[in-house]
């Protein structure tokens, strides 16, 4: 692995630095839990479309540059670094867009990857229900086939940004006598079908686009069905894969996050305690920690390896990692943590953050089954 940048990964870092700087959003845009605030987002997805920078790793032909894994890293630094806004179109971009790429017919990726490219159609995951969340396989919704049409009843819940999604993708039951993880499929279909509610989940931050969705016999095409019916567990599987492992959470947002935990702890110098200088020295050297194992996963997929199981460890590692380092922020700040804004009406950004971060352990796979994962594929330990 190679430790330095060869001139044209400089110069393509330039052109990043350059664009960002002329088209990142001056102040910062209202959070993407809220209505407003995910309207800002999908316009910044489209002002980044229209300059091809929507997901540079993928093909041309789809809306991206064809770019390798270590100029994604790079774009990524460059993308934090300019305080861009989070990606409202990360369920698409980072994990039906890569499953589609995999599974998907050329049809279906001519119809689906570049208006997810461009931010023209935006992804809700539906997957969790009420007693299938960490156990998957007990998935209970339904698609009957009836024709060249899947009729979906049944409910999923916990489903990040439904309420302003246009489409959602997810699993049902297409073969009604089946058990766990057999005669599931990976189905799309839009939120407005008739037959769908949706219906908004208040979090702890109070926004209101976290979702359950209710099918009531919602009529799909089956085209709309990613790969073999029945088959959808493996892509489901391959999808998890894409969310735990490189792309939603690349390190560039850690170590943005390190350096702002820096400037605070700089700031609160006089009144920090040696404990906060430690968790802050801590969080700093984990973040740039994270960030060579990425490059080194990067080179290992680029020279034709996989990664597997060890996308598990990342889940883990990045969660933790978010939790301290906004816990740490939160003792900084001290009784001003708990301000929801401050005086000149700005968002206490380290306020929200800290809640949402109180949620990685849970998503994308809650940290337990992560560790029994590791435990089971990785170390080989009994079940
Ligand atoms: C912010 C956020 C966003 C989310 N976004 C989405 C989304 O967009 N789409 C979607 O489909 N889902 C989403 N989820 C749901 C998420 O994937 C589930 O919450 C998660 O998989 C856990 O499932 P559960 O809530 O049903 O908890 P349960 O499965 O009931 O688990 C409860 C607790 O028991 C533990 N546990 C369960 N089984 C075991 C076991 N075998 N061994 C050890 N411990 C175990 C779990 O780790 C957990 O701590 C989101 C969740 C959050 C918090």
């Amino acid at each position: 692995m190679e430790l330095t940048y060869t001139p044209e990964q400089d110069a393509f870092r330039a052109e990043v630095r350059a664009w960002m700087e002329a088209n990142v959003p001056k102040s910062p845009l209202k959070t993407l839990e809220g209505r407003e605030g995910y309207d800002q987002h999908v316009e910044w997805e489209r002002t980044l479309a229209s300059g091809n920078w929507g997901m540079v790793t993928w093909p041309e032909a789809y809306g991206g540059r064809n770019l390798d894994l270590i100029r994604w890293l790079i774009f990524e630094e460059e993308y934090f670094r300019a305080k861009a806004p989070l990606r409202a179109n990360q369920n698409g971009i980072f994990l039906l867009g890569p499953t589609i790429m995999e599974y998907g017919t050329d049809e279906q990726k001519a119809r689906f990857l570049t208006p997810m490219a461009k931010g023209e159609i935006m992804w809700a995951q539906a997957w969790s229900e009420p007693n299938a969340g960490s156990d998957m396989a007990a998935i209970r919704s339904r698609a009957v086939r009836d024709g060249d049409h899947y009729v979906i009843s049944g409910q999923k819940t916990w489903s990040s940004r439904a309420a302003f999604a246009d489409w959602c993708f997810g699993l049902f039951r297409t073969d009604q006598d089946s058990k766990r993880h057999k005669g599931l499929s990976f189905i799309l279909l839009p939120l407005n079908s008739p037959g769908v509610t949706v219906r908004p989940i208040r979090q702890l931050h109070g926004e209101t686009g976290f979702a359950e969705i209710f099918f009531d016999e919602v009529r799909v095409p089956v085209e709309n069905r990613i790969a073999g019916e029945g088959e959808g567990w493996n892509v489901a599987m391959a999808t998890a894969g894409f969310e735990r492992g490189l792309m939603l959470r690349s390190p560039a947002r850690f170590q943005a996050t390190a350096k702002r935990l820096v400037e605070l702890f700089r700031a609160n110098e006089a009144t920090a305690s040696p404990a906060a200088r430690e968790a802050v020295t801590q969080a700093w050297a984990d973040a740039e920690a994270y960030a060579l194992n990425t490059y080194m996963v990067a080179s290992t997929i680029q020279a034709g390896g996989h990664i597997g199981a060890e996308a598990s460890l990342n889940k883990i590692f990045w969660s933790e990692l978010d939790r301290a380092m906004h816990r740490t922020a939160m003792s900084l700040l001290g009784a001003a943590a708990e301000l929801r804004t401050y005086a000149d009406g700005s968002l206490n950004e380290w306020l929200e953050g800290y809640i949402f971060s109180l949620s990685g352990p849970i998503y994308a796979g809650s940290n337990e089954i992560q560790r029994n994962i590791i435990a089971e594929r990785l170390l080989g330990l009994p079940r």
